[in-house]
């Protein structure tokens, strides 16, 4: 008969170099079954927890999803939402933390784990981070308070020994192991001997409200990367694309941006025409303020909102998420200036 007692974890294996193999014709890495990927770790068998596994049709490469992976998973969880402690994703590293800031969104009032992992090394090979990613991440999706609530409710990404906020997090290494960094939230958990909580940083959900499903998104968004030189007719192209929605406009230092009178007026003419304008900056650490100096200011007159501290994968995903739920321009506005899910620091 079943314990009810045992904490049970749902590994949903979307793709990713963890589970891939050398191809040994091209020497390209492929994805490979998940079994074979289980194989691989038998220590997952001395968990005390039941512990089963979804597999996404044909694993991908993670460069390769697109938002309908999200509502897959957003459906993957919601199907199985009542009979699993926690959930770990398997998952490519080179867009885990735009999937991580969807998730964020798309799953209302989750009070359970979604923790994200992944690795840098095949989980076959002899160094491999994979073992050690996914060992932990089981044990943290399965983590419970002495009350029986979980630990961290909230859709994480671990890896190499810190647990992040999904949607604070951005890969910055394509080598190292310790490949995400969350630069203006602090880790949630470090793993040492010990897996060391931090429990005033974790989210803290209304256990009563049940989750809140949401499938769709709209991609009628772009990031707008500011340089010096950047041509006014390349910009004046961007924002009068045919059904753009909204633009993330990467700025610099604190938000700052050209004073141009002409640069600002395509600015707010395209936001008079109902496109949403967010800033964000360039700069990794820190957060924008476009009161701070008259270049900034000139943004904010313009209509343009800012990003607070957020990264640039979690405004984009955000605003798919609500253009997704067919709100208007001003909804989406005064949404964006809200933290829906622990997303930015509202000094
Ligand atoms: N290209 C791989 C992916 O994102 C890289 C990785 O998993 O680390 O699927």
């Amino acid at each position: 008969m079943e314990n009810s007692n045992l904490s049970s974890v749902l590994l949903i294996y979307t793709g990713g170099t963890i589970g891939m193999i050398q191809n040994s014709e091209t020497g390209a890495l492929e994805s490979f079954k998940f079994d074979k990927l289980i194989e691989n770790v038998p220590e997952l068998k001395r968990f005390n927890y039941r512990i089963d596994s979804y597999q996404f049709s044909s694993p991908i490469d993670s460069s390769d999803i697109e938002p309908t992976a999200w509502s897959k998973l957003v459906q993957v969880i919601n199907d199985n939402y009542d009979s699993y402690d926690g959930f770990v994703v398997l998952h490519g590293t080179d867009t885990m933390a735009y999937t991580a800031s969807a998730l964020s969104f798309m799953l209302e009032d989750l009070h359970k784990p979604v923790v994200l992992t992944g690795s840098q090394l095949p989980i076959g090979m002899l160094r491999t981070d994979g073992k050690e990613n996914l060992i932990t991440s089981i044990e943290i999706a399965a983590a419970r308070n002495d009350d029986g609530t979980p630990v961290v409710p909230e859709v994480c990404i671990f890896f190499e020994n810190h647990l992040l906020r999904g949607n604070r997090t951005t890969k910055i290494n394509a080598e190292n192991f310790n490949a995400f960094r969350s630069y203006n939230y602090p880790p949630l958990a470090t793993a040492g001997i010990n897996i060391k909580y931090e429990r005033d940083r974790i989210a803290k959900p209304d256990f009563t409200k049940p989750l809140k499903p949401h499938y769709a998104c709209d991609t009628n968004v772009i990031v707008l990367t500011l340089f010096p030189g950047l041509q006014e007719n390349i910009i004046r192209n961007i924002l009068n694309t045919p059904g753009l929605r909204a633009v993330v406009l990467k700025t610099y230092g604190a938000g700052n941006a050209p004073q141009k009178p002409s640069f600002i007026k395509l600015l707010r003419e395209a936001i008079e025409r109902g496109i949403v304008i967010v800033n964000v900056s360039q700069c990794l650490a820190g957060t924008v303020q476009m009161r701070l100096y008259e270049t900034g200011l000139r943004l904010l007159d313009a209509g343009v909102i800012g990003g607070y501290d957020s990264t640039v994968e979690c405004l984009l995903t955000k605003l798919m998420f609500l253009l997704g739920q067919n709100k208007s321009s001003q909804e989406i506005t005064e949404l964006m200036k809200i933290p829906l899910a622990g997303e930015f620091t509202l000094e």
